[in-house]
């Protein structure tokens, strides 16, 4: 079996990337976001493969690995018009009393599969919005997560999605007390007109209030999530939108492009009906402002949408070549084996992948049967592993040592990625890769193409569908 370590040849940061606008016209195409590989479209509802209880005990055998853990918390107030992430709409509060009673009956059936002695080294609650839980209701699932969870490492990173239209002081008291330190505040853009045509109405006091909050409350670390992309944005107004939030002294930015997805994603029709959505030409405007601003303000271009202050974790884990991806974007963890909670999670150990059902009734029911709500999943094959290595070692340490990838894969990687070396030469001749004896490395022009190159070792990525525009 495969190590899932990436390399640790890569010890000098990427140089500040120059972007070239004609290059990443001419590349930017739909394509996977690498969270995992296979990307999670590819999971199938064939569960034999996967065979779920076998791959919990096979996980417990590699005891060594620590453990990540997520809750899904999905129910939202009102649907933001853009969003992508699986929820549920609703005003009713007792929803969350009754999600809570099934999430802990399928914390318990699980943890009972697990060896619970293996240091938990994160916690994430997602959602939704995880603040639509009252206080009390956090309160007594961090009770829970204790509990069943007793083995917390001392450097923990415990993280929270936060919605600042839906928090109170009470909620980050609830929240610390459960030992989170890190928030992530979706704040997407701060001019009115744009937060109107996407039915998400957020006066910028309230961001900062949340700010005021969690800093009172002990959290360390803040990340504000912007999209650009969205309706009635310009280049202007979305650097405006920048300004605004640096204003606030993030410790890190996520910058997404907008996900155009009205197949899956029906509440999305409505941008297309308003014809107010920004052309390819402006969206990449905005992407280059974006940069270029954030860049001159001290951030650090971490790949994809991710920068962080110099001094930030993450910044440090991409100079010593030590950064990771998992499904929340870019990580400083070591390997760790993930296990989802709630419907629609998505679970990882070493050589498979498996997502809870994306239906609340479908979830609620399978648990409340005895089952794990498992839905569909991945077991990756010795080439998928290899495959899997190659693209985690590109997207987090955007280079490829020819020696090493052979020595940790187990084949000559020149001879077996052949035909993905060939296709990589026109992307080598627009300089966006480099490549001598030893080994490639991706350019800083390459850099915001980094989706782009790693896809050329993605056997599975047939076609464009489910996924976003590069840039
Ligand atoms: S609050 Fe967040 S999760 Fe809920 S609909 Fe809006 S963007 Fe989506």
């Amino acid at each position: 079996m495969l190590s899932t370590a990436l390399p640790v040849s890569a010890r000098e940061p990427p140089s500040a990337a120059i972007i070239n606008p004609e290059l990443i016209r001419k590349y930017s195409v739909p394509g996977p976001r690498y969270t995992s590989y296979p990307s999670a479209n590819h999971f199938s509802p064939d569960l034999e493969p996967v065979a779920v209880e076998r791959a919990l005990r096979e996980d417990n055998e590699t005891s060594a690995s620590p453990l990540s853990l997520y809750f899904h918390l999905p129910f939202c107030e009102s649907r933001c018009w853009f969003c992508g992430c699986n929820t549920v709409i609703t005003r009713r509060k007792a929803e969350a009393a009754d999600y809570l009673d099934v999430l802990v009956k399928e914390i318990e059936l699980t943890a009972s599969r697990m060896d619970r002695r293996r240091p938990v080294t994160q916690i994430h609650l997602g959602g939704g919005t995880p603040t639509f839980f009252p206080p009390d209701q956090l309160r007594r699932l961090g009770e829970v997560i204790e509990v069943q969870f007793p083995n917390r490492s001392e450097s923990c990173e415990f993280s929270v999605e936060i919605d600042p239209r839906r928090l109170t002081e009470d909620h980050v008291v609830a929240l610390s007390e459960m030992g989170a330190t890190r928030a992530s505040l979706g704040v997407q853009d701060t001019h009115p007109s744009v937060q109107l045509a996407i039915h998400r109405f957020q006066p910028h006091a309230l961001n900062q209030q949340a700010f005021d909050w969690l800093g009172d409350h002990g959290f360390s670390s803040i990340n504000v999530d912007l999209i650009y992309g969205l309706p009635l944005q310009t280049e202007a107004s979305f650097s405006q939108t920048i300004d605004a939030v640096l204003a606030l002294e993030p410790d890190r930015l996520s910058v997404f492009g907008y996900a155009h997805i009205p197949w899956i994603k029906p509440a999305q029709k409505i941008f297309d009906a308003r014809g107010q959505l920004p052309g390819p030409e402006t969206r990449l405007a905005m992407f280059l402002q974006a940069h270029r601003q954030l860049t001159a303000a001290g951030f650090v271009d971490i790949g994809l949408d991710h920068f962080a202050r110099l001094d930030d974790t993450l910044a440090l884990a991409l100079k010593n070549g030590t950064l990771h991806r998992n499904f929340q974007g870019y990580s400083t963890g070591a390997e760790a084996s993930l296990y989802g909670f709630g419907m629609s999670s998505i679970s990882a150990t070493r050589d498979t992948y498996r997502q809870n059902h994306k239906g609340l009734d479908e979830w609620c029911k399978s648990v409340m049967m005895g089952q794990l709500p498992v839905e569909r999943g991945w077991r990756l094959t010795e080439e998928d592993q290899r495959r899997r290595w190659v693209i985690m070692a590109l997207m987090c340490t955007r280079r490829l040592n020819f020696q090493e990838a052979s020595d940790t894969l187990g084949v000559n990687f020149k001879n077996h990625f052949r035909a993905e070396l060939e296709r990589a030469l026109p992307l080598m001749d627009d300089g966006l890769i480099a490549a001598n004896r030893e080994g490639l490395y991706v350019t800083s022009a390459g850099s915001p193409l980094l989706r782009v190159i790693a896809a050329l070792f993605d056997e599975h990525f047939r076609s464009a569908g489910g996924h976003s525009k590069v840039i």
